[in-house]
């Protein structure tokens, strides 16, 4: 069976096509400045020179329909013709409370995703878009949604609600979500695969540290807690995101230097975190690179973006009663050794001890980084989202197809 995976923001569009037997991808690409003038298609093939196409996508069917073109393009393409995609599966941001796992698109689950355009104004309209445009171009072939929030749907009341009127979560269920999800229950699963016990006897920390950052504590193979909030903007520090702060200081904010709700919304979504604390990039890269050259503004991001982190880990530690290992991954946590090695420093109290030759290695394969006789073990986990999205695809269309046949 062949799935393909799509994420679908406002103007852009990624696609992965994966064929189920191998697990390998046949193709991935993406679709930028869908809606504007001079929209790019590229299109990957391994082995294969990449391919751009430019030209006016004013829509996500428009964009959709070039990518199901490519896939079936006579040079470029990897399928015979578009009966060979059994089944898409899409990436969707919030699930709210309506959605603890993955299902497959009917009217009420769309219906249900349009209700949580609140929660999430700029990313769920736009996945119902790339749902809507799959329709319009293959009415037949079964869809699937994975949604960022469904693993954290596990968490207790103690981790998901604040301690502010209950009436307002009643009412409006304002409380923490926590996203990344498909990202810290892949890299879970893998985590135990690799340490060759089972999942449901580990209390795991997982670290997605990537643009966007949160950290969870699984415990027994289910979410316990998160730091990303209602929305992404809570917990961690990140690229341009300042992560958690005082509330009051937003009105305070307001008030001192005459801002409007949206400026303070823009800042701290997209003018705070390392960006802000460095004054040079949100990128890791970068801040690392200025610090080495004894810059000591990217000097203090570092070291307040690594101290946070640690925090977190320390508090799920006390919220588990203990610790197993603790998962590194996303673009930071997989290729960053001395972001890793900052937040292991302060972590030996309970028994972490990095091991520098392994955190120095660069590889895509699971590893573990500590030494071979550290109390607690630390892995890098490479994320794969994409793939988990195209395994709940299948597991749900074979699941229906099984139902069905019995009928
Ligand atoms: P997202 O999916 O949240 O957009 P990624 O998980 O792809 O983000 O992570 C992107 C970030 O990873 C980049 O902003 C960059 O800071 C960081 N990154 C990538 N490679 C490295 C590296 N070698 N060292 C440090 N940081 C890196």
């Amino acid at each position: 069976m062949n799935i393909l995976v799509i994420n679908a923001g406002s103007s852009s569009l990624k696609y992965q096509l994966y064929n189920m037997k191998t697990e390998d991808v046949l193709a991935k690409g993406r679709v930028e400045r869908i809606g504007m003038d001079s929209s790019i298609l590229t299109h990957e093939v391994e082995n294969q020179p990449e391919v751009r196409e430019v030209s006016e996508i004013l829509d996500h069917t428009t964009a959709i329909k070039k990518v199901l073109d490519m896939l079936t393009h006579r040079k470029f393409g990897v399928l015979r013709n578009i009966q060979d995609i059994q089944a898409v599966g899409h990436r969707v941001v919030h699930g709210g409370e309506s959605f603890s796992e993955s299902v497959l698109v009917d009217q009420n689950v769309k219906l249900e995703i349009r209700k949580l355009f609140d929660l999430a104004p700029l990313h769920n309209p736009a996945h119902m878009m790339g749902i809507v445009a799959v329709e319009a171009n293959l009415p037949n072939v079964p869809q699937a949604v994975v949604f960022d929030t469904a693993f954290h749907q596990s968490m207790p009341p103690s981790s998901y609600l604040y301690a502010i009127p209950t009436v307002l979560y009643r009412k409006h269920q304002i409380r923490r979500y926590g996203f990344h999800g498909t990202s810290h229950d892949y890299v879970s699963k893998r985590a135990a695969e690799f340490l060759g016990r089972p999942l449901e006897k580990l209390k795991l920390i997982s670290c997605h540290i990537g643009n966007g950052a949160s950290c969870a504590a699984i415990l027994h193979g289910k979410s316990y807690d998160t730091s990303m909030g209602m929305t992404p903007l809570e917990g961690l520090m990140m690229g341009t995101r300042s992560g958690d702060l005082d509330p009051a200081v937003v009105p305070f904010a307001i008030n001192k230097e005459d801002l409007t709700l949206n400026e303070v919304n823009s800042m701290l979504n997209k003018h705070s975190g390392l960006l802000a604390i460095s004054g040079i990039s949100s990128d890791m890269r970068e801040v690392v690179e200025a610090m080495n050259d004894g810059n000591d503004k990217a000097k203090l991001a570092f070291e307040m973006y690594a101290y946070r982190i640690r925090k977190y880990i320390g508090s799920y530690v006390a919220a588990m009663d203990g610790v197993d290992a603790i998962l590194f991954t996303a673009g930071v946590g997989e290729n960053s050794a001395p972001l890793r090695e900052a937040v292991c420093r302060g972590l030996t109290f309970f028994g972490v001890h990095l091991d520098a030759d392994r955190n120095a290695v660069r590889s895509s394969e699971t590893r573990r980084i500590t030494t071979d006789d550290s109390g607690v073990s630390v892995l890098v986990v490479p994320t794969n989202e994409e793939l988990l999205i195209a395994r709940d695809t299948y597991r749900l269309v074979k699941d229906k197809t099984a139902v069905e046949s019995r009928f």
